[in-house]
Order: structure tokens, then C-alpha cells, then sequence
């Protein structure tokens, strides 16, 4: 199939061809065709498939198609709600590219930033915007954003955005759009309240599912090692030495997870970055682009900094923490092996961490091949060490005191 077997139009097409896409992804075939009969959409999807161009060329083409000449430019026609800056930034680059030939303008919106040019940019008049979901309830509490004349709503990684508490945003955002509009949902993992989510917003859904997150790309190749908490560092400075080629991304569970290992990386003189929730928003641009463009070879990253970036021709996965949740670790080793590429996974297993390697297995119905043979191996009788809090029976203030507290995001 050829992107012109998909109807798209002149002007998409002309960059599709700029843009050196020669065939439509598995997901591009399913949803375009779709999107162009305008229909509802539920897609279960991961980064890397093509999802971006599977809504962004349709949405573009309806709007081409559809102009409103003496109001053009004064009305927002499509919205794209992105859980995280850096993904709504990379949609908001796909759109551009897209858009190239059309008269269409695309801007993106988020917070950490300043809000004055983004104000600016509304204010001339743009059809397309991509926005992380505080940001543009802020603009519309400041009455500088109108959301009556949205003809097509995207909500993209669903699954994280509920994960990272947007739900009433995103309920609250979909209910100042108008109820006729076209409505699709991407997530890379269908949790039963995404499912949820998806009854109250999608219209009679076409339901869409490309690579299933049980099953990791075969071109990634995966290790296990055991090795005791205390020596992950020491195991990970001996993996780069000796083993690691290319480029690295290595994930950690936590921020402050994150900061060690920056630090113990750093101190051994290795070029490293880091990406993580608690990073302005230029820290965070700044140290995906010199992970990019090949000035560091090391980032380190929890999942929510790291999901739905697009890293071309990423090497080396490294588990550093294994993660809790077993579909979190296809995405992570997902991230190499991309598009004929081959990569590598290493995963660093602790004695409290076997019940993941367990929950992994059963997902992706693999036996990971452990790397017996390293400086740091855990004792197989080794049982999880607990640490108790002292003093933590005899807790201050009253009962169900602090329960009311912000909880403070780890990631
Ligand atoms: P996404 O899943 O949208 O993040 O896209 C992953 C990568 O695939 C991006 O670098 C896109 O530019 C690229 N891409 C999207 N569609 C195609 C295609 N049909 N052929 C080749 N590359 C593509």
C-alpha cells in the first residue's frame, strides 16, 4: 500500500515524500481511512509505530478540505491533548512538517514556560493546537482560548495521562469542546479505566490495535542480571566499560534515582544527562538534544520524562530499576530495535525486584536469558531487604493527619 492509496491529498503527500516516508505504517493503513470517514477512534498504539502521522495527516486533510474562507484563521478546529511537553512538542514538529504545503497552522501549548508568546501566537489565529492539559485550562480560565469550534479532539498516551492524574482536566477539556466533534483516543496500554474514559468521550469507536504490548519487537535482544541493590552502580559502570556500545538510555524508577546515578556516571567521566519531572522545561529540551544530536551518549530517565520521545537509532536499554508495572518494560526496551535497527536490553534484577522479572516473563511469554557471568552476582537464597522507618510506630499528630497532603510526584 502506498500513501496514496489512502486518498491523501496534493499538498500531504508532497511533504510525506519531503518527509522521506516512503510506505504507510501498519497504524497509518488502519487510521487514516477512518479519520477521513470521520469517525471515532480508540488505538491501541505505542511511540514509535507511526501514531503521530496516523492522526496528524487525516486531521489535516479534513481541515484542508473543509475551509471556512472568510473566518479561516480565527476559529481552533483540532486539538491534541499530550500528557507531556516534550511529546506535545515532538507532535507539534510532526504537524509542521505535515502542514508545510497547506495554509493550515498548527502551534503547541504547554506550561513550564512563559505564557506571553503562546498568548501571541493565539491571538493571530491558528487552526491546530497541541497542549499538555494545565496549560490550556489556564489560558481558558483567562478567557484567551476558545474551544467551541473544535471539530476534532485527540487525547494521545490516554493510559499515562490518567497515570499522571489528568483525569478531570481532561474531562473538563472535552466538555468545552462541542459534543458533535470527531474524537480519538491513543494509548499504548488499554487499562480498564482508559476503556472507561474511552465510553464517556468516543462516539461508536472503530477500535484499532497494532503491536501488542505483550509482545517486545524482535529485534531487541534481552539480558537479565541479578545483582544485589548495592552494587547496581558498579554493575552499570562495568556494562559501559565492557560491554555497552552506542548510545544508552538508562531508566530509573524514581527522580532521585535519577540525580544518583547522573552523578556517580558523571564522577567516572562519562558524558550524561538526564531527563526527569522535576527538570525545567529547557533543561529537559536541552538534554534531549544533545542525547540526539550524539553530544552525550548517556541519558538517564524515569518513564514519564521518557515516554512518547522519539529517539532515532537508540542503541543500548538499560533496566537499571526494573519496573513494576510489566507493560512499562516493553516500551522501555521498545525504544531500541526500532525500524530495522538493532539493539540491546540489559536489566538490572535485585532481590526485591524478582517479583517483576516474574510478572515480565508471564507478559511477554519469554524466559529473559540471565548473564551469569559478572563481577557483582546476587546470592539466589537473597531475600528482598525491608527497611523499617524508625520511629515510625509512634507516629506524630493525630490520626489520618497529613492525609490531605499533595502527594508529591516521584517521576
Ligand atoms: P511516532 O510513532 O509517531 O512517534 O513516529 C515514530 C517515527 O517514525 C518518527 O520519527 C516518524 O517521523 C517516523 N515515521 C512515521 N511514519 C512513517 C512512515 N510511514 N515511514 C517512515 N517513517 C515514519
Amino acid at each position: 500500500m502506498t500513501f496514496k492509496d489512502l486518498d491523501l491529498n496534493k499538498p500531504l503527500l508532497k511533504a510525506i515524500d519531503a518527509a522521506n516516508y516512503t510506505v504507510p505504517t501498519l497504524i497509518q493503513e488502519q487510521t487514516i481511512p477512518l479519520v477521513l470517514k470521520k469517525k471515532d477512534i480508540i488505538a491501541s498504539a505505542q511511540t514509535g509505530t507511526g501514531k503521530t502521522a496516523a492522526f496528524a495527516l487525516p486531521i489535516l486533510q479534513l481541515l484542508f478540505d473543509k475551509q471556512d474562507a472568510p473566518k479561516k484563521g480565527k476559529k481552533i478546529r483540532a486539538l491534541v491533548i499530550s500528557p507531556t511537553r516534550e511529546l506535545a512538542v515532538q507532535i507539534g514538529k510532526n504537524f509542521k512538517a505535515y502542514s508545510t504545503y497547506t495554509n493550515l497552522r498548527p502551534t503547541v501549548i504547554f506550561g513550564g514556560t512563559g505564557i506571553e508568546p503562546q498568548i501571541e501566537i493565539l491571538k493571530k489565529g491558528v487552526d491546530i493546537v497541541i497542549a499538555t492539559p494545565g496549560r490550556l485550562l489556564d489560558l481558558h480560565k483567562q478567557d484567551l482560548i476558545n474551544l467551541a469550534h473544535i471539530e476534532i479532539l485527540v487525547l494521545d498516551e490516554a493510559d499515562l495521562m490518567l497515570d499522571m492524574g489528568f483525569i478531570d482536566d481532561i474531562k473538563k477539556i472535552e466538555r468545552l469542546c462541542p459534543e458533535t466533534k470527531q474524537s480519538l483516543l491513543f494509548s499504548a496500554t488499554m487499562p480498564y479505566k482508559v476503556e472507561q474514559l474511552a465510553s464517556s468521550i468516543l462516539k461508536s469507536p472503530e477500535r484499532i490495535e497494532v503491536t501488542p504490548t505483550s509482545s517486545p519487537t524482535k529485534n531487541v535482544s534481552q539480558l537479565l542480571y541479578y545483582v544485589p541493590k548495592r552494587n547496581k552502580i558498579e554493575l552499570c559502570l562495568h556494562l559501559l566499560r565492557n560491554t555497552v556500545k552506542g548510545n544508552v538510555l538508562i531508566f530509573r524508577r524514581t527522580k532521585f534515582g535519577v540525580d544518583k546515578l547522573e552523578q556517580a556516571l558523571s564522577k567516572n567521566g562519562y558524558n550524561v544527562d538526564r531527563l526527569h519531572g522535576d527538570r525545567s522545561q529547557s533543561e529537559r529540551q536541552t538534554a534531549l538534544n544533545k542525547f540526539k544530536n550524539g553530544k552525550v551518549n548517556i541519558l538517564i530517565a524515569t518513564d514519564v520524562a521518557a515516554r512518547g520521545i522519539d529517539i532515532n537509532e537508540l542503541d543500548t536499554v538499560i533496566n537499571f530499576d526494573l519496573p513494576n508495572i510489566p507493560e512499562t518494560y516493553v516500551h522501555r526496551i521498545g525504544r531500541t530495535g526500532r525500524a530495522n535497527h538493532f539493539g540491546q536490553s540489559y536489566s538490572f534484577c535485585s532481590a526485591d525486584e524478582k517479583s517483576y522479572v516474574k510478572k515480565i516473563q508471564q507478559l511477554i511469554n519469554v524466559q529473559i536469558p540471565i548473564e551469569e557471568h559478572h563481577p557483582y552476582p546476587l546470592d539466589p537464597s537473597a531475600k528482598p531487604i525491608v527497611h523499617k522507618k524508625k520511629g515510625s510506630k509512634y507516629k506524630k499528630g493525630r490520626k489520618g493527619e497529613g492525609s490531605k497532603k499533595k502527594k508529591k510526584r516521584w517521576y
